[in-house]
């Protein structure tokens, strides 16, 4: 499962395929790939500052 930003409102989508609209603002073409590795456990809670 991958985690994807839009770019523009900043909004996240998980799915296992590219969003073709954001679902906050609804701008097409507009969602990026997020990076798990930065997330630590990659559950997008606020556990992200534990190592
Ligand atoms: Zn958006």
């Amino acid at each position: 499962m991958a985690v994807f930003k839009c770019e523009k409102c900043g909004a996240t989508k998980e799915g296992r395929c590219k969003p073709k609209k954001c679902t906050g603002c609804g701008a097409a073409d507009c969602m990026m790939k997020q990076e798990e590795k930065s997330t630590g456990c990659g559950c997008a809670c606020a556990c992200k500052s534990k190592k």
